[in-house]
């Protein structure tokens, strides 16, 4: 280590303590990209909105870049995006909206430290909402709740609330009130400084500072809008709704927020909220639960690894949490999984298209390292003290397609995409003797997984290929003994996944039930299933 890197370790405690890393979760249109856009916007990390568009026709996300994603209006691929704000250095990571990736999304929320979920005033909480609160609560991620699109009709905001603590067993504790119903956006009581911030109607390209004034003036301005707000704020009260930090890290507890993400109102104090409670990077625990601190040399995970992220060059990158020490680009660490020497020459931070140089990154921090085809999702790096973090679950595929080159001449190509994409964790790739390595069986969650592999394979690789759907809707962890039983019944099929995992397919539940009625004796285990 040189002499600049061991000053800068000192710095480790106060640049951990900096760092606010979080993901937007939310149901597709919600309004993620808009929120996304409206907080760079306040951090003033770009000046005019519409600087990162993209998308097909409407307004589009920092993260588009496949034609695919733009021609479905859908964010696939994530990206981290960081800027400071007052003193706090801020990292938002993207995750796809789609439960179709729900795989991808389990593995960003990893590498975060809490999550914002955000909700439609007008459509509540939705299926997608839903099953991220549940991956949220698993992973023990601290949640902060924004009710967006409160300039349009909606449900009224104590029946939202309702909803969020009958539905995710979360107590909603909200840090501001609404002044007006849902469609008739006056701004909003803050509760905890017992004054109102009014809505001021900007052009969507500025950002404009809070405009606050007393309780006492707000009662005389807004009349029973403010009495209305101001009473529904001492019956939360009375319900103990009201922000205590240490329920809220416990995951207990969720602060709520209001705001109008188009209009740029609220995102402030989203801002505010995020530096004043969310946590910061803190010690993460390793694969046998053991906590790193983040004081200690320097590691990472790697949380996602994407390729053809720019269309002129075929690249491919790794991106990495940062969870102890300091990292220097250039310096060679160890790649946990081979044990080999890994050089991080070329280490970037990714702004939608846009990638900068990253020179240093601290815990908490997001690095993309390029031409890091070595290493895969899961994988784990670190300098001197060695660690292996936890290894990214595989969920259970339910959808199956045998995958071939539509030109057999081009075998090579076919097999190093396929391998490609296994390694991105884009889709599982299963293998039988049988079936031969000319016709692997791929698994998916979600059946846009296959639009991928087949966007991906056509352009990426150059080997089209074709598919064949196959009868199956489940799998089971499977071992050899067993494996020799159910080659030989009907409508199930036996097949290696890359992990070496043996998994047997099965047509339908009840195929499953009658065979292990007829043979008590095997072996089936339940996979980690999406949520
Ligand atoms: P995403 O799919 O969650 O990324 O959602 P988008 O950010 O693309 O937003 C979906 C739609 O909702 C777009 O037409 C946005 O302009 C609109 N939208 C987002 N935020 C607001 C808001 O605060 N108020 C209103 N009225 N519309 C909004």
């Amino acid at each position: 280590m040189t002499l600049l890197g061991a000053a800068s370790d000192k710095n480790v405690p106060l640049e951990a303590r900096r760092r606010r890393t979080f993901a937007v979760i939310s149901h597709p249109d919600a309004g993620k990209s808009t929120l996304t856009e409206a907080l760079l916007l306040h951090a003033r990390a770009i000046t005019t909105a519409g600087a990162t568009h993209g998308k097909a026709g409407r307004r589009g996300t920092v993260s588009d870049w496949m034609a695919m994603e733009q021609a479905r209006g859908i964010s696939v691929t994530s990206a981290a995006i960081q800027f400071e704000y007052h003193d706090a250095v801020i990292n938002l990571v993207d995750t796809p909206g789609h439960a179709d990736f729900s795989e991808d999304t389990f593995r960003v929320l990893s590498a975060v430290d809490a999550a914002v979920m955000l909700v439609d005033a007008s459509k509540g909480l939705e299926p997608q909402t839903m099953k991220l609160f549940e991956v949220c609560k698993q992973r023990g991620l601290p949640v902060i709740t924004v009710i967006n699109k409160w300039d349009r009709p909606g449900a009224t905001a104590l029946d939202l609330m309702d909803e969020i603590k009958d539905r995710t067993g979360l107590l909603p504790t909200p840090l501001t009130w609404p002044v007006g119903i849902a469609g008739d956006l006056r701004g909003v009581l803050d509760r905890r400084e017992d004054d109102f911030v009014r809505f001021v109607r900007t052009s969507n390209t500025t950002a404009a500072p809070e405009e606050r004034v007393s309780a006492a003036e707000a009662a005389i301005e807004q009349g029973d809008a403010w009495s209305v707000a101001a009473e529904e704020s001492d019956l939360l009260h009375a319900e103990h709704q009201d922000h205590d930090e240490a329920l809220f890290l416990d995951g207990q507890t969720t602060p709520v927020l209001f705001c109008a993400a188009v209009l740029n109102f609220g995102v402030q104090q989203l801002l505010d909220t995020l530096v004043e409670f969310a946590p910061s990077a803190e010690a993460r625990l390793d694969v046998v639960g053991d906590p790193r601190p983040v004081t200690s040399s320097f590691s990472g995970f790697v949380f996602k690894v994407q390729s053809g992220m720019n269309a002129n060059h075929r690249d491919h990158v790794a991106f990495v949490r940062v969870c102890s020490g300091v990292f220097h680009r250039g310096m060679v660490v160890t790649h946990s999984t081979t044990g080999r020497p890994f050089a991080t020459k070329y280490a970037q931070q990714l702004f939608g298209r846009e990638r900068t140089v990253v020179d240093q990154a601290w815990p908490g921090d997001i690095v993309g390292l390029v031409n890091a085809s070595a290493l895969r999702v899961g994988d784990s790096l670190f300098d001197g003290d060695p660690v292996e973090f936890p290894p990214m679950p595989l969920f259970s595929p339910e959808h199956f397609r045998v995958v071939r080159p539509q030109d057999t001449s081009k075998h090579k190509q076919f097999r190093r995409g396929i391998d490609q994409l296994d390694h991105e964790g884009v889709i599982q790739v299963m293998r039988s003797e049988l079936r031969g390595d000319q016709a692997p069986v791929l698994g998916a969650v979600g059946p846009m997984q296959f639009e991928v592999v087949e966007e991906r394979m056509t352009h990426d690789f150059n080997a089209a290929i074709r598919f064949e759907e196959l009868p199956y809707q489940l799998a089971r962890r499977t071992d050899r003994d067993s494996a020799e039983v159910l080659n030989r019944a009907r409508q199930v099929e036996v097949l290696t996944r890359s992990d070496g995992t043996l998994l047997a397919l099965f047509s339908t539940p009840w195929r499953l039930a009658a065979l292990v009625r007829e043979n008590p004796e095997l072996v089936l285990h339940d996979l980690a299933t999406a949520v």
